[in-house]
């Protein structure tokens, strides 16, 4: 490498490398420390892409903590935290704002502009209420070019970046008396590192807070990020800041074109974007004045990537907030018992809002014993009965039930075949609709076939999903708009803010769905939920099947009853008697969460033990096995940490792949990283050797 390149370099600079025949892109994070190891070629750079650093030094810090928490490689973390483009070496230039704003100098010399300068006083009339487009400028006023340069150059007008800013932003609401000392608490830890948990009943105005904090950490010049569990979920919240503080506001998700997404990077990076909302790729965004980090459903399992990296955003956000001494709030109805516990020890301030703002008193819950009941598709008379008194008093329902599609299972009458899946230990799921049968786990789909492939018999479609919940009370209701909720419905994010505006609008009777509509939206009319199954969660074979079970009955409950009326929930059950069920409707989350985690401490499980699992997958179950003894006899002798296992995973074959797990316990955190960092290696030279496919997962979310 010239020397004149070396002495430019910089970590966090993009730089190309040859790379066998190939050029890669590559990104400084420092100068080579040791000699090679064998088998290894150091290779020069060969050219620098960018002068300035693209990764801050407080960025590529963050990528190393989180590469080495979840024992992964570097590189492919930095490549996590890029978006497209820049990763590839592009340098897409920072769009010049579109948007323009009538600056307080503008403000202040309209009144008194002089009559021949009629141009200029339409343009700065035209943006008086707020901003707007350059191109909605000279559609209004095609004749404005030279009155809009000498507006800018005066400083009359300035450019923005977001034109999709409301016209008139919404003033903050008065605080209720909860609201207002649950914000005296966070404005006083506000400025340094801390966290929150702010745990507020569904409706209590916990948004309404993150937007008067928001207020105060941009008055001091702060830079805000705002997480959301998931995509569906970020527009509604990103408008909320949007019509609160106009521009300034960038989105962050995978709904968004890898062009855009490029542009939101760059914009919170130069500090354009002072606030940015996002699900959990955004937790990588740079911001170079972060003083404030607020996660919306802290619970929620979607915060932790199942895949690759297997990074938890909602943990990360925290590492980083600590770094940047940037205060964090985590909000929730049903906080994890994680963030309890952090609660419950002092280490994080807990605030709750108990009341709705509304002061809407909480749903009528209901369990339903349904063990002598005939249901229909599920449903039990009563909860047929309830759907028919809401709709005759113009209320909204909401049906729900965790499965999709029209039922698990197809059945032969005559000889009990059950259609199963080619590549899984798993069923073909009915879906009607599109007349095929569908594997929920690899993606396999086929044709239904017109009679049982065994013996010729009749089938019959044994279960149900939200497909038949749906075709049942269209059937019951025909004159109702009823309409359906989940994945295989709602394709695209626009699907499902088009629906959610058409329930606002009160357009909507009964919605059938699957947990996409137990999360953070608001539905105003909504008088009356029914579970349809719950026991499904009940019997669960993860550890953590009760807790979610209990976040999702509360937020589903939480959804009920807004606007002052009570509303009425039914909860269908086999087991009206579960004591944790009866304790969680009786008593409600909190109750229900102290005896789970009582549980955990007593059965030695988070947050009581910190996991980690390694994932195998191979053609035989054999293989599998070979692997996991292997590597469990490589892991370091450690009296802190236990080795359950192997054990073949809860499905066993999925996608046509054998598959097993072995478990690590610890009570240390620390002992359980020292342990894994000397096994690492070792599982990495064994899975070279026996080229299987393997991972290891930091703080699993599930162990399937
Ligand atoms: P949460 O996030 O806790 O579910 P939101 O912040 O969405 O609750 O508030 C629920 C509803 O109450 C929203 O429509 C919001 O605009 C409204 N709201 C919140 N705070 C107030 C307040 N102080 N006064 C009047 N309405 C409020
Ligand atoms: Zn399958």
């Amino acid at each position: 490498m010239p020397d004149a390149l070396a002495a430019r370099l910089v970590p966090g600079q993009r730089v190309k490398v040859p790379f066998a025949r190939r050029e890669l892109i590559g990104v400084v994070v420092g100068p080579v420390r040791d000699e090679a190891p064998p088998a290894y070629e150091i290779k020069p750079i060969t050219a620098l892409i960018d002068e300035q650093p693209l990764l801050s030094e407080a960025l590529l810090a963050l990528c190393r903590w989180t590469a080495d928490y979840y024992l992964h490689p570097l590189g492919e973390v930095i490549a996590a935290a890029l978006p497209g483009p820049l990763r590839r070496g592009e340098a897409p230039a920072l769009r010049p704002p579109d948007g323009l704003r009538l600056s307080d100098a503008g403000r202040a010399v309209l009144p008194g502009l002089p009559p021949r300068s009629a141009t200029l006083r339409s343009l700065l009339t035209l943006l008086e209420p707020g901003v707007r487009s350059a191109s909605a400028v000279r559609h209004a006023l095609p004749n404005s070019a030279a009155a809009l340069k000498k507006a800018l150059d005066t400083g009359w007008i300035e450019r923005c970046t977001d034109d999709s800013t409301p016209l008139a932003l919404q003033p903050a609401l008065p605080l209720t008396t909860e609201q207002a000392a649950a914000l005296d608490a966070l404005q006083a830890a506000a400025g340094r590192f801390g966290v929150s948990l702010l745990e507020g009943v569904t409706g209590s105005g916990k948004t309404e807070l993150y937007l008067r904090l928001t207020e105060t950490v941009l008055a001091a010049g702060g830079q805000v990020l705002v997480l959301a569990p998931e995509i569906g979920l970020t527009p509604q919240l990103a408008s909320r800041f949007k019509a609160r503080f106009g521009d300034g506001v960038a989105s962050f998700h995978s709904g968004l074109g890898e062009a855009e997404r490029a542009r939101h990077w760059l914009a919170a990076g130069s500090g354009s974007a002072r606030i940015v909302v996002g699900t959990r790729s955004a937790v990588f965004v740079p911001m170079p004045k972060l003083a404030l980090v607020i996660v919306d459903e802290e619970h929620d399992g979607s915060y932790k990537q199942q895949d690759g990296l297997r990074y938890h955003a909602r943990d990360v956000a925290i590492v980083r907030a600590r770094d940047a001494g940037a205060a964090v709030v985590l909000g929730s109805a049903t906080p994890s018992l994680e963030t309890l516990r952090n609660a419950h020890e002092a280490r994080y301030r807990h605030l709750k809002l108990d009341r709705r703002v509304h002061d809407t008193p909480p749903p009528r819950v209901h369990l339903l014993d349904v063990r002598h009941a005939v249901l229909e598709n599920g449903l039990s008379p009563t909860l047929v009965d309830a759907v028919a008194r809401h709709l005759e008093q113009g209320h909204q329902s909401l049906l729900f039930l965790n499965r999709r599609g029209y039922a698990p299972v197809l059945l032969c009458h005559d000889c009990g075949y059950v259609m199963p899946c080619p590549n899984c230990d798993a069923r073909l799921v009915v879906h009607r609709a599109r007349k095929r049968l569908a594997c929920h786990h690899c993606g396999h789909v086929e044709p239904q076939p017109p009679a049982c492939p065994d013996c010729g018999g009749r089938q019959v479609p044994i279960g149900q999903g939200t497909e038949r919940i749906e075709d049942a009370l269209t059937m019951r209701f025909p004159e109702a708009r009823i309409e359906r909720v989940d994945s295989d419905r709602l394709k695209s994010g626009a699907a499902l803010t088009k629906l959610l505006a058409d329930v606002q609008a009160g357009d909507v009777d009964v919605l059938v769905g699957t947990q996409v509509l137990a999360k953070g939206h608001d539905f105003a009319g909504l008088a009356f939920a029914g579970l349809v199954d719950v026991d499904q969660a009940l019997f669960g074979s993860d550890f953590r099947a009760l807790e979610r079970m209990g976040q999702l009955v509360t937020q589903v409950a939480g959804r009920v009853g807004r606007n002052g009326q009570p509303g009425e929930v039914i909860l269908q059950t086999h087991h009206p008697e579960h004591p944790l069920l009866k304790l969680l409707v009786e008593r409600g989350y909190p109750a229900f969460a102290q005896v789970l985690m009582a549980e955990r401490q007593q059965f030695l499980l988070p947050p009581f033990a910190n996991l980690a699992l390694l994932r195998v997958e191979a053609k035989t179950d054999g293989e599998v096995m070979a692997f996991l003894r292997r590597a469990k006899a490589l892991l370091p002798a450690s009296p802190s940490i236990e080795a359950l296992g192997p054990a073949p995973a809860t499905m066993a074959r999925r996608a046509g792949f054998q598959r097993g797990q072995l478990l690590l316990k610890s009570a240390s955190r620390a002992a359980l990283h020292r342990g894994l960092e000397g096994w690492l290696p070792e599982i990495e030279a064994l899975g070279q050797q026996t080229r299987q496919r393997w991972s290891l997962d930091v703080d699993p979310g599930d162990l399937f």
